[in-house]
């Protein structure tokens, strides 16, 4: 059957109207292709883009440095002191959490190792992590590197779970027989909430149940997950996770990232790092020598924060608590599926879908394996930059589109898809 591309392009732009979230696009700054038209931006996997917000907040702390200086810590239009408390409550809103469970801090491997720091106590008997042989190379090397730091041989103490689906996915019951299998000896078991490379979406409570049932400790690493999925990270009972602020977080170039620490452990005296911005607040000023924790994940901090780091992360969520993530997760299912429907009917020839089919199990990130050598994936992947079209490119053959519902469009999707077939045209 022909594929008519009048009739598409209405369809495309009929679904846009009626979508209640459109006019957030607006609040996003969309950068242009060389012939001036707005970019097909699939890459807010990688870098989100800027809120029109953002420049205004970061003035206005400028301004405050400039005619208040020290005095902006209290006096400032939003005081320097207690800064990082403004970003609090949309944080544990957009990752499920309470308030005092969540802190915006650091950057995200920095934040894996303060918690592996007290949620990684190796012993003789139960000295090893489990993770996912796919895992992010930040995230092996901070594993690897801290299971050598306390003594241990990553040849026995770093178990990774193998890939068992066709696509390089792994099920739900490989990681369950992992548990189960291993989880006697495992002290700490780190997963993600999406895979970077796959776009697959993992169970957090199920694999909280299981590793806990077994004695583990269970942290998770959000980078993929944190403003793309509905998460209920309280729920899910797990130890810790943590995430990054500039994926789908909008928040800029090595944003300051975000942490959680379960209630439970609120209060503990956990072994950790410290540092004089994670001391009990009503005595931090005395200057004292001995640490006192403040209760919750605030008490994981090390340093006053860089507020012109945060101002961006302040302004990105607003729009966040505005949209709710469980209406921005309800239309990015109708747009990811809209779009993966086009990749399996039109491109089936150029295209694999790596991804899930399956909505619980996928955010709004598709890879797409090119079918053929190498060299057409990468032949593929210059022609959409040079459409306007940017997506990301994973060695050896994958290339990641991920239309973000606070700023793709329907539009954007068929673009895409129009522009490989052009491609695959050309190549007879
Ligand atoms: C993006 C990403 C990182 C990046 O780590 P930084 O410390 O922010 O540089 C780490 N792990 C995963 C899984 C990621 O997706």
């Amino acid at each position: 059957m022909a594929f008519d591309i009048t009739h598409a392009e209405a369809d495309a732009l009929a679904r846009d109207a009626a979508d209640p979230l459109a006019s957030l696009r607006g609040e996003f700054l969309i950068p242009r292709h060389d012939d001036g038209s707005e970019q097909v931006y699939f890459c807010g996997n990688s870098l989100g883009l800027q809120p029109r917000a953002t420049r205004e907040a970061l003035l206005a702390e400028l301004d405050d440095w400039s005619n208040l200086a020290v005095e902006a810590h209290f006096r400032g239009r939003h005081p320097w002191m207690p800064y990082h408390e403004f970003v609090r409550d949309d944080l544990a809103a957009l990752v499920g959490a309470k308030p005092h469970e969540v802190v915006a801090m650091n950057s995200l491997t920095v934040n894996l190792h303060l918690m592996m720091v007290s949620f990684y106590r190796p012993t003789p008997e139960r000295s090893a992590i489990l993770i996912e042989r796919g895992a992010f190379p930040s995230d092996h090397h901070a594993v690897e590197s801290q299971i050598r730091f306390h003594g241990f041989d990553p040849t026995s103490a770093l178990i990774e779970i193998d890939a068992d689906e066709a696509n390089g996915t792994i099920s739900a019951d490989a990681i369950a027989r992992a548990i189960d299998e291993h989880g006697s000896r495992v002290a700490l078991v780190l997963l993600p909430g999406v895979q970077y490379r796959t776009g697959e979406v993992f169970d957090l409570t199920a694999i909280t149940r299981a590793a806990h049932a077994k004695g583990c400790r269970v942290g998770f690493d959000l980078a993929h997950a944190a403003g793309n999925l509905e998460l209920a990270l309280h729920d899910s009972g797990c130890d810790f996770a943590v995430w990054c602020s500039y994926k789908y977080l909008n928040s800029g170039p090595g944003a300051v990232a975000g942490c959680f620490v379960h209630e439970r452990h609120a209060r503990a005296d956990l072994p950790r790092f410290a540092g004089w911005w994670g001391h009990d607040q009503a005595t931090r000023f005395r200057m004292a020598p001995e640490f006192v924790a403040a209760p919750g994940a605030d008490g994981w901090q090390l340093s006053n924060p860089p507020i012109l780091a945060l101002a961006p992360l302040r302004a990105s969520l607003s729009i966040f608590r505005r949209a709710t993530m469980s209406a921005l997760r309800a239309k990015s299912e109708t747009l990811t599926a809209y779009f993966d429907a086009l990749v399996r009917e039109q491109l089936g020839d150029v295209l694999h879908v790596v991804t899930p089919n399956d909505p619980a199990r996928r955010g709004c990130q598709l890879s797409l394996r090119v079918k053929g050598p190498r060299e057409a994936g990468r032949s593929l992947f210059e022609f959409l930059t040079t459409r306007g079209i940017v997506a990301d490119w994973r060695e050896p053959d994958v290339i990641r589109a991920a239309p973000t519902p606070l700023y793709n469009r329907h539009i954007d999707c068929l673009r895409f898809v129009l522009a490989v077939r052009e491609w695959a045209a050309t190549r007879g």
